[in-house]
């Protein structure tokens, strides 16, 4: 038997009974809810790592989502971000950086023709539908099924895959994330599945020309990184231009990420419009519309409304500024995403000296873990295979001190830190085949 880890959560617990008499939940996002022995309380980050009120030290692959590209409190962007205070904040103007900021994003990523900043992902997706839409004059989109685009009304919808049987000429059920979206949505959006040509050209066939946009994340950063493959990517974009149909390719997670030109530098594709949030600026809040010169240009008086009181924050974009820089100067992105190759090389010895089948899915940046021969390839695989080895085993990483999503639905995230730590790897590997050990016990 080998002995079961006990981790010392009392300060964290005690927070939580406390917090939870102020905050629903006793948290600020639904998400960091993780039941109420195991919900824990930050005291703070540092490279890759996290370190609870108890002192628990933790190797963290969630990263805030994904922000923290370079790893938590990295000196070099904080040191940039203070200046950005010395600047005042906000002004109800606009200042210098904000160009430097953008011709950084547009040397990177050629689609990027003109910049707007938002101040998050779901702000940006927002701007982006609302630009797609005063653009082509159309109201309805078409989202894919796993896909996560943001809090709005118009994005929170999905399949309904429980009861829906496989195989059968029906489509899922398309239902909100939850209580409190109107159903009058509802008749604006369509779903599709990942990866499946031969649907997404009948959805077209039917609906394209009512279609203001088409919104993809070609690696799900909100379900278990399963990625789009390049046809099905490029047959989108074929599909948008016969239909009139903008293509948005929703970056959030990977842009800045899995490479310097994103997603749809490695994919070879050049979306209509682009959005950007999390690894610009190593967790300063600050988002990123951008996209074809004729479709930004829409932004305007008597075109789509586009603002906000705190966009370009001094803070933020000098954050940004250095971020980018380090990114496209340095070999940050490479040195992240060596790690997560050495990672998974790591985890399957484990997993194989053991006999347990299981395949990656994503980028090395952001990958998910399986336990079967092939990761799932749309929403619909995953939901109605069984995941349930991934939850043990993280449950039991979380007491080892490996932060990681619970379920298997968020990828494990890497940054630049994880990769010059002289022991994250180790450690992780070390815990990994503990958790592996529990789980089959
Ligand atoms: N789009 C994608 C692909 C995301 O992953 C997220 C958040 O996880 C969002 C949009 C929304 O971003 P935010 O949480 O910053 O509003």
């Amino acid at each position: 038997m080998t002995p079961r880890p006990q981790r010392n959560l009392s300060k964290s617990n005690a927070q939580f009974q406390r917090a939870l008499k102020r905050l629903p939940l006793g948290v600020s996002s639904t998400f960091r809810y993780w039941g109420e022995d195991r919900t824990i309380y930050v005291a703070r980050g540092k490279g890759g790592r996290t370190w609870d009120i108890d002192d628990n030290c933790y190797v963290d692959y969630r990263l805030g989502y994904g922000p923290a590209i370079l790893g938590y409190a990295d000196d070099r962007v904080d040191a940039a971000a203070r200046k950005g205070m010395d600047v005042g904040g906000v002004f109800a103007l606009s200042t210098e950086r904000e160009l430097i900021v953008a011709d950084r994003i547009a040397k990177m990523v050629p689609a990027a023709e003109l910049v707007r900043f938002s101040n998050s992902g779901t702000e940006a997706v927002m701007a982006a539908l609302r630009l797609a839409r005063a653009h082509t004059g159309r109201e309805s989109y078409l989202l894919v099924e796993g896909g996560y685009h943001g809090l709005f009304d118009a994005a929170m919808w999905q399949a309904d895959v429980e009861g829906w049987q496989e195989g059968g000429n029906t489509d899922p059920e398309v239902v909100p994330y939850g209580k409190g979206i109107p159903p009058t949505v509802r008749s604006l959006v369509h779903l599709t599945p990942m990866n499946d040509a031969q649907r997404l050209e009948d959805m077209f066939r039917r609906h394209g020309n009512d279609l203001a946009a088409m919104l993809i994340e070609p690696i799900q950063g909100n379900c278990c990184s399963i990625m789009a493959n390049a046809e099905y990517v490029h047959l989108a974009r074929e599909l948008c231009t016969r239909y009139g149909v903008m293509l948005i390719i929703d970056e959030v997670k990977s842009g800045f990420r899995v490479g310097k030109g994103g997603i749809q530098g490695i994919l070879g594709v050049t979306p209509d419009i682009t959005t950007f949030a999390k690894a610009v600026a190593n967790g300063y809040p600050i988002a990123i519309v951008a996209g074809r010169e004729d479709v930004m240009r829409s932004f305007r008086y008597g075109g789509a409304s586009h603002g906000g009181t705190y966009t370009a924050h001094s803070v933020s974009l000098a954050a940004a500024d250095e971020c980018l820089r380090i990114l496209d100067e340095t070999p940050a992105l490479e040195t992240l995403a060596d790690y997560g190759e050495r990672l998974k090389s790591g985890i399957s010895s484990i997993l194989n000296a053991r006999g347990i089948v299981h395949s990656f899915s994503g980028h090395p940046s952001m990958f998910g873990l399986f336990f079967a021969p092939e990761p799932p390839d749309n929403y619909r695989a995953w939901k109605t295979s069984d995941y349930s080895f991934y939850d043990r085993m993280a449950h039991y990483l979380h007491d080892l001190g490996i932060i990681c999503e619970p379920d298997s639905r968020e990828p494990w995230f890497m940054c630049e830190a994880h990769g010059t730590d002289p022991t994250c790897l180790a450690d992780t590997l070390r815990a990994v085949e503990t958790a592996v050990d529990l789980t089959l016990e």
